[in-house]
């Protein structure tokens, strides 16, 4: 049975008529946006009304501006790595009855499926099979899936070896739990729980999710990371389904909770996504709130000139070409080669998506070895880097972007390394000659010679000696 106990300090920080009436009464001011895209570039996070200020700034130039801004900021910032992960859909039974999900109670045509343990394991072998490290578990919201059994899946998860590869991360996006459910979740070993509130405004989230099914209930869902805070759980994601309400009001919800986690907790969320609507199975949704391409690329980069120290998300339901561009704001993690049909991982022949066995339709189908193949391309080193985690820097501890140096120090030479594995175990023959080009390249840049000397001897310990894991 669930505790429905809130944290120590629930509220119910979104109040919509004051975040409505800060985009309506902020104007576009050109000397302010100036002032506070410095202010980012000093990696400071931006208040609500800050954010406003970035939000009403329409003219091209100022528009153009803030994405310079937001390219700068991420090189600065970030440098040039991107995280790939993949998700796996373990059940989609599910009790809430959302109106845009496939997945919703009431479809009566949609395929259900829970993944037994032998077929979660199929799946995650084929994904380590074509060299996949991260995951984020997917999960509806039913009874069966209790948090010891979602836990049980991580476990699971985590003993399965294929040839070289193995799963050193599993993230969750499921429902908000009780503090009982998340201390289960923690000690199974997770990295991010992630929650979306899907839409931060109060009567369209009525309206999306009626109120008589678990998840009718905003605030438990608002609630649901500082629970999850509070029971050990320190590395939380958050996100917004854009496309249901209006994407201004839904940027200022994220920065209002993400401003709330951090005062409370002193920690803020790890990541930030932003899901667009997609199409999907038996879905029919009134087209007004959905978001452009120019106002998609727009919310990305005001996002990432807000919170400068938080991971975004842009995931496969995006188009490569959308995904090509926002990466230069600042996206740090995509997923590749997804599969969203219950099983489907194992399916190799199939071309296409079964769009009634899954959540939504996705603009992105190439393969992870495709994806690699773009990412070194463009000169991004792509990492399947999970060290942090492992060593207990989370939460408080996380220093990524914090730590002056940080970065060189450890986030380059591990998403080198693990780079080099992808290449060493499963590239393709082009992307692994581009790979290992793009390694040189690196190593020709660095001045620190000590650091050049370490990581060449740990990818020569990869190539020639044969091993596998080896992080700063
Ligand atoms: N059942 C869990 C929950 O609701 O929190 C897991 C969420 S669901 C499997 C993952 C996310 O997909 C949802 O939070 C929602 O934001 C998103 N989603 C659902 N339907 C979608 C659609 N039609 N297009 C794009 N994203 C969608
Ligand atoms: Fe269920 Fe989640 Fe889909 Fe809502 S979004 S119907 S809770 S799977």
């Amino acid at each position: 049975m669930l505790n429905k106990t809130m944290s120590r300090n629930c509220v119910d920080f979104i109040d919509d008529a004051k975040i409505t009436s800060i985009i309506e009464n902020t104007r576009e001011d050109a000397g302010r946006v100036r002032a506070i895209i410095a202010k980012s570039m000093e990696k400071k996070p931006l208040e609500v009304e800050e954010t406003a200020a970035l939000i009403a700034a329409e003219s091209p130039e100022l528009v153009e501006e803030i994405f310079n801004a937001a390219r700068q900021l991420k090189k600065d910032v970030y440098g040039n790595r991107i995280v790939l992960f993949a998700p796996l859909y373990i059940g989609n039974f599910c009790v809430n009855d959302c109106k845009y999900c496939a997945f919703r109670r009431s479809l009566r045509s949609t395929v259900r499926k829970t993944l037994s343990p032998a077929e979660t394991i199929q799946q995650v072998e084929a994904l380590e099979d074509v060299g996949h490290k991260r995951l984020i578990l997917v999960f509806g919201e039913h009874p069966d899936y209790t948090p010891e059994f979602m836990a049980d899946t991580v476990r699971t998860v985590y003993t399965v070896k294929k040839g070289k590869g193995e799963i050193r991360r599993v993230n969750i996006n499921a429902a908000p739990l009780d503090h009982a459910g998340f201390k289960t979740m923690k000690d199974s070993g997770i990295g991010t729980y992630q929650i979306f509130q899907e839409t931060y405004n109060h009567a369209m989230y009525q309206e999306c999710h009626p109120s008589q099914t678990h998840k009718g209930d905003y605030l438990w869902r608002l609630d649901g990371l500082s629970r999850a805070f509070e029971s050990g759980c320190d590395d939380m994601g958050i996100g917004a389904l854009f496309g249901l309400y209006d994407w201004r009001f839904e940027v200022l919800g994220l920065i209002t909770h993400s401003l709330h986690l951090q005062n409370i907790y002193n920690v803020g969320p790890h990541t930030i996504s932003f899901p667009r609507l997609r199409p999907a199975h038996g879905i029919s949704l009134d087209q007004k709130n959905l978001v452009n391409d120019h106002d998609f690329k727009r919310l990305v980069a005001i996002l990432r000139l807000a919170v400068p120290y938080t991971g975004l998300i842009c995931t496969a339901r995006e188009t490569a070409e959308i995904r090509r561009e926002v990466m230069q704001f600042g996206v740090s993690q995509i997923d590749a080669g997804t599969r969203l049909e219950l099983g489907g991982y194992s399916e190799k022949d199939r071309k296409g998506q079964e769009l009634k066995r899954e959540q939504f339709q996705i603009g992105d189908v190439r393969s992870l070895d495709e994806v690699m193949g773009e990412l070194i391309h463009e000169g991004y080193i792509p990492s399947f880097c999970t060290s942090c985690y492992r060593l207990g820097r989370t939460g408080e501890h996380f220093m990524e972007y914090a730590i002056p140096g940080f970065i060189q120090r450890f986030c380059t030479p591990n998403a080198m390394t693990t780079l080099c594995e992808y290449l060493e175990d499963y590239a393709s023959d082009e992307v692994r000659k581009s790979g290992f080009e793009l390694i040189s390249k690196e190593l020709e840049k660095m001045t620190d010679e000590k650091q050049k000397k370490m990581i060449t001897e740990r990818i020569a310990e990869i190539r020639i000696a044969g091993k596998r894991d080896l992080y700063f």
